[in-house]
């Protein structure tokens, strides 16, 4: 082969399922699974005559998208009419947004080596999804209609990426991004996102450039198929442009598919002419204005975004990349969190309270933050009163498993159970007399010059006060008789 060298190019096309109670246009239900045909009207089963209604939610829901995504909101848009013959698709054609999409000109950043690289959006349109067929094998092919008319987002980008593995990580952080703001559920698995990707490559040899047939990758429901796909699309094209540049001169944009089993794209179809969607206006829908109103809300939703408040609670709090992850993993965590924080004398304590603790927890329950019955005061209140010496941080684990099992305060269970930590000299020195009297191998080991065993007397000390005696105090009373000997 005499490529001498060569850039991979990737555009994504991203749909995804909105959170909306309803279908696009009629009330059904909007919601994944069930027995098939049980969510049908015959608006989403386009039965003549039948009238589609903007669903509530839906343009606001696509505007909270948008704005996550950097995108400008157009002020006056409209639906369209795209037609194309597919079981799936009942009416014949398909409710989208063609020259007016809601959204264009966003921004996803992507996190990368310590730095960022820009991936722009060129547009987000509303549209409607379509039946799901089922084929089963040996046996017919049937069609579910309950995801017909539900609402979706097509996020479509610049031909940006320049590896599979951005690829695949523009996938997740348009998934983290969108959970986030709540206008998905993003459940790879249930097809709330899907994504089809765009490849091909420019190649320079002898001083000349080339540019392969792009191929598009339809429905890759994992960020593992993204990678695995378009790795794999990128050995082939090479092959095939060393092999048969007859063919890659004539190239046509191809539409293939990803074999999950075998590991390979196969090919669906050559675009080897114009498809005609014949597009129109949607006629039973009117072009609308996008309220400012509308935008301001949508805006409000958006909130700060996961990548800022990481880089935020990192500063503030002095946490570490790995715990602010954790902590972002989920909007309801970090709210909570950042409320416990701020009620908290020492913050970052209260992120390990919640990151070491309270995360085992709600994982042994599967539980989630918002179903578990403390509350971010509880967090704040453990962790001033162990500040304030109160308890000491051995008897806090106590106080946090009371506080587990009964939701009460932590300075109520201190005071039930009477265990405030004891600063008493008088008490603690005792203790330490107690110990060096009854350990005269690790006195002499001491003695010898094995300086180890101090910690071990600690432990002891802390034994005999049952966890009450407070650390600073035991440390400095042991020191002081050790000196002694
Ligand atoms: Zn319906
Ligand atoms: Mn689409």
């Amino acid at each position: 082969m005499s490529v001498d060298k060569y850039e991979v190019i990737i555009g994504c096309e991203i749909h995804c399922q909105l959170l909306t109670k309803t279908k696009a246009f009629c009330s059904c239900e909007n919601r994944y699974g069930g027995m098939p045909d049980t969510r049908v009207c015959p608006v989403c089963l386009g039965l003549p005559g039948a009238m589609p209604r903007i669903s509530k939610g839906y343009v606001e829901l696509g505007a909270v998208a948008g704005l996550a995504l950097n995108c400008n909101i157009a002020e006056f848009t409209k639906f369209d009419r795209k037609h194309y013959f597919y079981p799936d698709l009942v009416k014949g054609y398909q409710i989208t947004q063609y020259d007016v999409p809601l959204c264009t000109d966003g921004y996803v950043d992507l996190p990368e080596n310590g730095s960022y690289k820009r991936v722009r959006i060129e547009r987000i349109h509303l549209e409607e999804d379509v039946g799901k067929s089922l084929h089963l094998e040996g046996a017919h092919s049937y069609i579910d209609y309950n995801r017909s008319g539900t609402p979706l987002i097509e996020i479509v980008t610049k031909p940006d990426m320049n590896a599979p593995e951005e690829a695949a990580l523009f996938m997740q952080t348009v998934q983290e991004i969108l959970r986030y703001v709540r206008v998905t559920e993003g459940n790879l698995e249930e097809g709330n996102m899907r994504c089809d990707a765009n490849i091909n490559l420019k190649i320079w040899e002898n001083g000349k450039e080339f540019r392969t047939p792009i191929s598009e990758i339809k429905n890759l429901n994992s960020f593992r198929s993204i990678r695995d796909a378009c790795s794999y699309e990128v050995k082939r094209q090479l092959a095939e442009f060393d092999t048969d540049r007859q063919e890659f001169v004539l190239g046509f944009k191809r539409t293939m598919g990803w074999d999950e089993v075998k590991g390979e794209t196969v090919i669906q179809r050559t675009k080897n002419s114009f498809v005609d969607y014949r597009f129109t206006t949607e006629p039973d829908i009117k072009p609308f204005t996008v309220s400012r109103e509308l935008v301001e809300e949508a805006r409000k939703k958006v909130g700060e975004l996961p990548e800022a408040k990481r880089q935020r609670l990192k500063k503030e709090y002095g946490l570490s990349d790995f715990d602010v992850q954790t902590l972002t993993s989920s909007r309801n965590l970090v709210l909570w969190f950042e409320e416990a924080a701020k009620k908290s004398k020492d913050p970052k304590k209260a992120a390990n309270w919640i990151l070491a603790e309270l995360l085992a927890v709600l994982n042994e329950k599967e539980q989630d933050i918002t179903e578990i019955a403390i509350k971010p005061d509880h967090i704040a209140d453990l962790v001033n009163i162990v500040c304030a010496g109160t308890i000491t941080s051995k008897q806090a684990k106590d106080v946090f498993a009371e506080m587990i099992a009964t939701a009460k305060m932590p300075s109520e269970i201190v005071k039930e159970k009477g265990l405030a930590a004891t600063t008493n000299t008088d008490e603690i020195a005792a203790f330490v007399k107690e110990v060096i009297a009854e350990n005269p191998k690790a006195i002499a080991d001491y003695k010898s010059g094995k300086s180890n065993v101090v910690g071990w007397l600690m432990g002891q000390v802390m034994k005999k006060s049952k966890g009450k005696a407070t650390p600073a105090t035991a440390t400095k009373l042991l020191n002081e008789e050790l000196a002694k000997l």
